[in-house]
């Protein structure tokens, strides 16, 4: 009898270690899914949309953005992909981009991380032609067409590229799809505020003609209702040509009065337009596609609040 006993008890004492045993090991799987599910790490092309992706993902649990390309850098014009962005790439989830072209210097994504969910912000958003940087010498070339890709700096299209951010974001992770409606609302409220003032500041102004001088015042000028007589290409790599700059300055000079719009990511100004107008004032405005710090601070609230202020500014020159 007391085999027998012992032996049920050791069949009963085999069966729950094996239940316990059973349990740590599901608690312990699908701890690890379960971490798996939660951590979504997303890579943003550059500033303007890193800056979209920190807004519309702040206090999302479990999702994190990083920015590829260093915010000190500005445009992408010129930009070459460098090892740490094909290590970041390679380690993403999803990439945010700010599409329109501006990211040509990542290649055929599709090829190279078949794996990578790619977020395009500009779908839906009436894309400008860009101008031609006249910075070689053989006028021979063949030049292919330029999309102009300063989308952002239109508080309409940025709303647009909220707007697709959200949607995006919601697909990848619907289970927090509240707090991304919830934080995109917010957001494209205070940008909704933000472009109201800049109209209001825009009406101010002496005059609506203006001559731009970076392809990123483009959609910036034409939401507020200037009337772009010239648009130049000035940049880190490129200066105006002799060409060129002749045009501005009969341009400046045939204008009453006229503004004179800088991006104020590069510091080369023409004084000789300035000089040939009746009545001239230069503006230089942020167009938040460049920053000194990596901060959480949002770049393009930031940004046009100033340029509300310089647009408002009759005391300057
Ligand atoms: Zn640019
Ligand atoms: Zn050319």
């Amino acid at each position: 009898m007391t085999y027998g006993y012992n032996k049920r008890l050791g069949i009963v004492a085999g069966i729950m270690l094996l239940l316990v045993f059973a349990a740590v090991l599901i608690t312990v799987l699908s701890g690890i899914s379960h971490q798996d599910e939660k951590r979504v790490q997303i890579v943003a092309s550059f500033l303007p949309v890193y800056n979209a992706a920190i807004q519309v993902t702040d206090g999302v649990e479990g999702v994190e953005v990083k920015n590829l390309v260093p915010p000190q850098n500005g445009c992408l014009h010129d930009y070459q992909l460098t090892p740490e962005n094909v290590i970041a790439l390679s380690k993403a989830d999803a990439l945010i981009i700010n599409g329109a072209g501006a990211e040509s210097f990542l290649g055929d994504l599709h090829s190279q991380y078949a794996d990578l969910k790619v977020i395009d912000t500009s779908e839906g958003i009436a894309l400008l032609e860009g101008i031609h940087h006249h910075h070689h010498e053989d006028e021979e070339e063949e030049h292919e067409e330029i999309i102009n890709e300063h989308i952002w700096t239109s508080p309409s299209n940025y709303i647009k590229q909220i707007e697709n951010l959200r949607d995006q974001l919601i697909r990848l992770d619907p289970v927090h799809a509240h707090q991304y409606r919830a934080n995109a609302e917010n957001y494209i409220a205070e940008i909704e505020t933000v472009k109201a003032e800049l109209a209001e500041a825009a009406s101010s102004l002496p005059t609506k003609n203006c001559i731009i001088f970076h392809d990123s015042l483009a959609y910036f000028a034409r939401e507020l209702g200037f009337n772009i007589l010239a648009s130049l290409s000035t940049g880190e790599e490129s200066v105006l040509s002799a060409s060129e700059l002749a045009e501005a300055v009969k341009t400046a000079a045939l204008a009453d009065k006229i503004l004179l719009i800088y991006d104020d990511q590069y510091h080369t100004e023409y004084a000789s337009v300035a000089q040939e107008a009746s009545f001239s004032r230069t503006l230089r405005l942020n167009m938040a596609v460049a920053s000194s710090t990596q901060g959480t601070d949002d770049v393009w609230l930031d940004a046009m609040r100033a340029n509300i202020q310089i647009l408002k500014d009759t005391d300057g020159d």
